[in-house]
């Protein structure tokens, strides 16, 4: 092995950090025989059984082995040593959707072509019986073509987390994407949920804010319980439509 030059299991050498998580970081890595690209997530296995983690890490590698789909990131395989996981990712060349939409509102017809590839590959999670939980323009990135992969199903779940009244239970997801039932904590249908940040989605692509915001977090999640939001006057007739329709008001 070359001086300074990482190679994990002599398969993969490692290279930049591309991004950081809660509990991971993601490096850029090339196969050494192919010279293939790959993004690999290096997981700390202590701090994960720390922090009582380590099911839902479990859960991340089956469901990401269940949703094979052009808009979903693919996991090509799991490694561990005695004190890491290594997840072995496609690797997905253009950022985070939300570098792009931090530097303003997308054209309609882009908005149009990412929401699409969204809704077909959270349509299959759904017919496989997974829910994201935790979809956000953070969680969304662009390939080199420009099309959409879901990534980070970190908090997601499958129908195994479903109580005995079929609703998921655990409160997760990111405020301002999060809808009002998970927010009431008495249960929701997480497909629906998935849907509702979805919209939240496509309101920010088209807007270049988010539609519910308020310093004061309670003020906000009131304005999720009413779905009280406005559409900016460039939202032509169809996204106007917009229905945030909560089963709670
Ligand atoms: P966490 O579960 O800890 O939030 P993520 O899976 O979201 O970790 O990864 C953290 C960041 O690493 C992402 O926001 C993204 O910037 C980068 N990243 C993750 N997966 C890939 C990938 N397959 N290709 C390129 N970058 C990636
Ligand atoms: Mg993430």
């Amino acid at each position: 092995m070359e001086e300074g030059r990482h190679v994990l299991f002599g398969k993969y050498e490692m290279g930049r950090l591309l991004g950081k998580g809660t509990f991971a970081k993601v490096y850029y890595g090339k196969h050494i025989v192919s010279g293939e690209s790959v993004a690999i997530k290096v997981v700390n296995k202590d701090q994960v059984k720390r922090e009582g983690m380590m099911e839902q890490i479990q859960r991340e590698i089956s469901v990401m082995r269940l949703v094979r789909h052009p808009n979903i990131v693919e996991l090509k395989e799991v490694m561990a040593t005695k004190t890491k996981i290594f997840f072995v990712m496609e690797y997905v060349k253009g950022g985070e959707l939300f570098a792009k939409v931090a530097r303003g509102k997308l054209k309609e017809d882009l908005a149009r072509k990412y929401f699409q590839q969204l809704i077909s590959a959270i349509d299959f999670c759904h017919s496989r019986g997974v829910s994201h939980r935790d979809l956000k323009p953070e969680n969304l990135l662009l390939d080199e073509n420009e099309d959409l992969k879901i990534s980070d199903f970190g908090l997601s779940a499958l129908p195994e987390q479903l109580r005995n009244d079929g609703l998921l239970h655990t409160q997760c997801g990111t405020p301002s994407y999060v809808a009002p039932e998970v927010l009431r904590k008495k249960g929701y249908d997480g497909s629906k949920a998935d849907i509702w940040s979805c919209g939240v989605i496509l309101y920010v692509l088209l807007a270049g804010f988010l539609p519910f915001q308020d310093e004061n977090l309670m003020k906000m999640y009131r304005k999720i319980f009413k779905a009280q939001f406005e559409c900016p006057p460039w939202f032509s007739a169809e996204p106007k439509r917009l229905d945030f329709q909560t089963s709670c008001s």
